[in-house]
């Protein structure tokens, strides 16, 4: 039976705050033709990743805005129906930035054929992909933790969160994760081995960030911002580093709060601390990729690096997931079920 119809989640306009239902689209195309060296793929899992927010936005960024009426654009993992490319077979399994939405079809060359016998295919948009290289080369560039370190991490419980704090374990520091909840906090410790978490939504947050490090801070990784920051600013250590990853609860503001100007109080805490602040992108690290799969792909085979995923199913849910994303609300790498796994019995 040959497929004909597509059906896909575009950008009706720009969100103010929060995304809301109304900002997206679902259409239904007719598939084009495959072109020569293009494949025509069907989604198995689309990530969702915090990135989406800031690309809803006009304005300059790192990459250009996602185009009204445009599919959504997002990392998926898909099975090719059919190929034009030499180097892709009908069946094969696939790795591209091909969107929200059910089928693609795209230039062969753009995608990365993955292998399910090495590990999950889901694992390619997580643990070993776009979050994990993030902690992979983040930790490594910039937050250069050493044994016997303290290294706090925030969203610590997420895809990227949970395999810095792991990597740091790796290299012998105390890890001490902030996260949103008890339960993740528990996750952190019992089952990717923390030495403590906290969470940042009880009372006494700061005073039990400060408990859990008591030789304060070598290596604060920001996901978030706001009151973790504040929280972890004054335990820096002599030299401390701080990987600048992400600010995610900034990420659906639509004015900056308005509170005493903080600025005299980080700026002198970096000078006075000799504090290494540094923002990164991941996609500025390409050249890293094949190590960064190695490695990873090691830790994940030995049990070293846990993961866990958050499957929501059916394209129809991507939206409500991807507004959850931005309150907390997965635990784990969050993932949109497209279609069935054909490698998950
Ligand atoms: P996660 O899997 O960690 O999911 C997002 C988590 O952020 C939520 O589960 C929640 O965890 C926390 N969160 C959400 N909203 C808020 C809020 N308003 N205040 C505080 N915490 C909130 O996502 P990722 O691991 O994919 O991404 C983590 C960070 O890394 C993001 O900031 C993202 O933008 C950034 N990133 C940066 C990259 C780069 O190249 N610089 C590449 C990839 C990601 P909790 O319940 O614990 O609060």
């Amino acid at each position: 039976m040959s497929i004909t119809t597509n059906t896909a989640i575009t950008l009706a306009r720009r969100p103010v705050g929060p995304p809301q239902a109304d900002d997206f689209r679902y259409t239904q195309t007719e598939i084009g033709a495959v072109g020569d060296g293009e494949v025509l793929c069907r989604t198995v899992y689309l990530s969702l990743d915090p990135y989406m927010r800031g690309r809803m936005n006009e304005g300059p960024s790192y990459v250009p805005p996602a185009g009204l009426r445009e599919v959504m654009p997002g990392g998926a993992v898909s099975q090719v129906v059919e190929s034009r490319y030499e180097s892709l077979a009908s069946g094969d399994f696939v790795m591209g930035y091909t969107g929200w939405q059910e089928y693609s079809v795209s230039p062969g060359a753009h995608l990365r054929k993955l292998d399910p016998d090495v590990a999950p295919i889901s694992t390619a948009l997580g643990v070993l992909g776009m979050p994990g290289m993030t902690a992979y080369v983040g930790l490594d560039e910039i937050g250069q933790p050493a044994a016997g370190e303290t290294l706090v991490v925030t969203a610590a419980t997420g895809a990227v969160g949970s395999v810095v704090g792991q990597i740091g374990k790796i290299k012998g520091c105390r890890v001490v994760g902030i996260a949103g909840s008890e339960e993740k906090c528990r996750y952190a410790q019992e089952e990717l081995g923390f030495d403590a978490c906290v969470s940042y939504r009880q009372a006494d947050f700061s005073d039990s960030l400060k408990e859990a490090c008591p030789d304060g801070v070598d290596v604060y990784w920001e996901n978030v911002g706001g009151a973790s920051f504040f929280a972890a600013l004054g335990l820096l250590n002599d030299h401390a580093r701080i990987p600048l990853c992400g600010m995610i609860s900034y990420y659906n503001l639509t004015e900056l709060p308005q509170v005493p100007d903080p600025t005299p109080r980080i700026l002198r805490t970096l000078l006075v601390r000799r504090v290494k602040l540094s923002g990164f992108i991941v996609f500025d690290h390409q050249a890293r990729e094949q190590e960064f799969l190695r490695e990873m792909g090691s830790w994940v085979r030995d049990n070293r690096v846990r993961y866990r995923e958050d499957i929501v199913d059916g394209l129809d849910n991507a939206v409500d997931a991807f507004t959850g994303l931005l309150q907390g609300r997965n635990f784990g790498k969050q993932l949109i079920r497209v279609s069935p796994d054909p490698t998950r019995g």
